[in-house]
């Protein structure tokens, strides 16, 4: 039990007193673009399938999607998730505030706010306070249902917000970062604008900078939501359980590569600190090795790899 516990569990722990799960409620303005921004990448997304159809996609728009997608997808997981959520290591600043940076224009919320969510998910996971377990309806076909939806997607509907004091008080007291947070809506707003200027300057033309804007704008957001998305969703239902976790997170191998190494999440949820979320032979993880990269050239440093004796340790069946 104390083998799995999460340095940012025990900084959730209510040892300083109980404060509240949630801060307050979203205010109407927030809902709305939440709902905006949920709503018009995932339109641009069926709307992608005629388009798909012999027109108004180019090999610079696949390109452009393709380049964007990873860049704000491991902004999320190496920066939002690996690095700020759970410290599994240490990053010098320019590259603490680029991957802040990069992570904001996955449009999943700023950093802030993801880490608090993200923290109050292992702290509670799959129990009551858990902002997205499947699990919390029954285990019924029409309950299981309505969990996946709520695990999905159906969780950033609601309008508690979790308590930032309580969940992540490091950032908030991190001058960088309540920086990058703050710069949410601009980074929002480039994530769209960029593929747009860079498809129109390399074509020439504002169809290009349309269908740069379509592909690698809302159509990359929308596949990138429902990606990490699938975290939370399939990976808390169905997968291997090859560790000890309290909780039912497991790998899931299919989205592997999509997911840059996060399906590997039975693994993350029995050692939420380790850096590598693909521990075992043949599992593979991008942002491990975009993690190990950053090591050998000295930007990130105090990484916390998996060891061996630790691996047999977290796995089932060993005591
Ligand atoms: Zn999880
Ligand atoms: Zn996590």
């Amino acid at each position: 039990m104390t083998t799995t516990l999460d340095k940012s569990e025990e900084q959730a722990s209510p040892s300083d007193g109980p404060k509240p799960l949630f801060e307050g409620k979203r205010n109407l303005a927030t809902q709305i673009a939440v709902y905006m921004f949920i709503v018009l990448p995932f339109a641009a997304l069926i709307a992608a399938v005629p388009l798909l159809w012999g027109w108004g996609l180019s090999w610079l728009d696949v390109g452009l999607a393709l380049f964007f997608f990873y860049f704000s997808g491991l902004g999320v997981t190496v920066g939002y998730h690996r690095l700020f959520t759970h410290n599994s290591f240490k990053a010098k600043r320019p590259m603490r505030i680029m991957l802040a940076i990069m992570g904001s224009m996955a449009v999943q919320s700023p950093p802030i706010t993801w880490v608090a969510d993200h923290r109050r998910h292992h702290a509670f996971s799959d129990r009551e306070g858990d902002p997205h377990s499947p699990w919390l309806f029954g285990t019924s076909p029409w309950a299981l249902a309505r969990g996946f939806w709520h695990a999905h997607m159906g969780w950033i509907f609601e309008r508690d917000v979790t308590n930032k004091q309580r969940f992540a008080p490091d950032l908030m007291a991190d001058k960088d970062i309540v920086r990058v947070n703050k710069l949410f809506v601009l980074f929002t707003v480039l994530t769209f604008l960029l593929p747009a200027l860079i498809g129109g300057l390399a074509t020439w033309s504002w169809w290009g900078a349309l269908t740069a804007f379509f592909w690698a704008g809302f159509v990359r957001v929308a596949i990138l939501h429902h990606v990490t998305w699938s975290t939370n969703s399939i990976c808390h239902m169905i997968g291997e359980r090859p560790f000890k976790s309290r909780d039912k997170a497991a790998n899931f191998w299919p989205l592997a590569i999509l997911s840059f190494g996060e399906s590997w999440h039975n693994l993350h949820h029995a050692d939420p600190t380790c850096a590598r979320h693909g521990v075992q032979r043949g599992q593979i993880d991008t942002s491990a090795r975009l993690i190990w990269i950053f090591e050998k050239f000295g930007w990130v440093y105090d990484v916390r790899w998996p060891t061996e004796q630790r691996l047999a340790r977290l796995a089932v069946g060993k005591d």
